[in-house]
């Protein structure tokens, strides 16, 4: 199992979702364990920010991670398509602190990364292996990751939201069965009217519209289209997940399960894991004996 980065750098122009701000994204192959590094080119040193759990400075409203007080916003849904691609170096370039929102999933990410093309470079893949369960509760929010020789994720929603609630609460997907791409990639980000609003007034969602988020108001959903998935709410929560769970600067083999967990709590979940050397270890693969969540003869699975 070698590691992967994209065969040509590529391109795309898109608005921050809080600043409202147009942003150029270009996303670079990078050598053998770089790991996934942000570039701020409008910054005079061109400042480089890894993307690593304890990088992260802020989860209210998404996840941002800094370096020497450079920031990067909105990391986890391109990151859930490195995850979902299986991509462990790349130089990703902005020119402002925010990823694009693009459609509010990792559809368009998906598309740029697959159009590039992916390369395997000449070093085995490290993956982190879970191999005691490691779990934070905040009231009644819960993440956990537990041993299990693949990738599956098994997350709860409870928004108490008519139309949200009328979906599906509970997904469950198992890599080693459904392919990331289609079951996961294209769903989008959501959010409530009445909180977009108390958001403007702070100078934040100017970005957002009916074009990169579900809305909804007290009652129903505001867009026009039809939802992606009958369950899109919670696939968008495990969207968010496998991003910020990337951020450990591996993929993971083990089980994530959650109970209305979001950007905080995930990382709360990667520093406990991270200051608990017992609870995990770094290995490498030969093919034939790779989870089949990972393994090249499953890649229309996962990838
Ligand atoms: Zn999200």
């Amino acid at each position: 199992m070698k590691q992967r980065t994209i065969a040509t750098p590529t391109t795309t122009v898109g608005i921050g979702l809080h600043s409202g701000r147009k942003v150029t994204l270009s996303i670079k192959p990078a050598p053998v364990n770089t790991g996934i590094v942000f570039v701020r080119v409008d910054t005079q040193e061109r400042a480089h920010v890894p993307a690593t759990a304890l990088a992260v400075c802020d989860t209210r409203l998404a996840s941002v991670i800094q370096k020497e007080g450079v920031r990067i916003s909105t990391v986890e849904h391109l990151l859930s398509a490195c995850a979902g691609l299986g991509l462990d170096n790349l130089l990703i370039e902005l020119d402002g602190e925010e990823v694009p929102i693009m459609d509010g999933s990792a559809a368009s990410f998906l598309f740029l990364v697959e159009s590039a093309g992916i390369v395997e470079q000449e070093a085995l893949r490290q993956f982190l292996v879970i191999k005691k369960p490691i779990e934070v509760r905040e009231g009644d929010k819960l993440a956990r990751l537990e041993p299990f020789f693949g990738f599956k994720l098994d997350f709860t929603i409870d928004f108490k939201h008519p139309a949200v609630d009328k979906t599906g609460q509970r997904f469950i997907v198992d890599f080693a069965e459904h392919a990331y791409r289609s079951e996961i990639g294209r769903a989008r980000t959501f959010g409530f009217a009445h909180e977009v609003e108390a958001l403007r007034e702070m100078g934040l969602a100017r970005g957002g519209s009916l074009d990169n988020a579900i809305v909804l108001d007290e009652h129903r959903i505001l867009n026009n289209e039809e939802l992606r998935y009958e369950d899109e709410f919670v696939r968008h929560k495990i969207l968010d997940a496998i991003g910020d769970l990337y951020l450990v600067g591996h993929p993971i083999v083990g089980a994530y399960i959650a109970e209305k967990s979001g950007h905080a709590l995930n990382n709360a979940l990667l520093r406990t894991l991270l200051s608990d050397p017992s609870s995990y270890e770094i290995s490498t693969f030969t093919e034939s004996k790779a989870p089949a969540a990972y393994s090249q003869e499953s890649q229309p699975l996962f990838f």
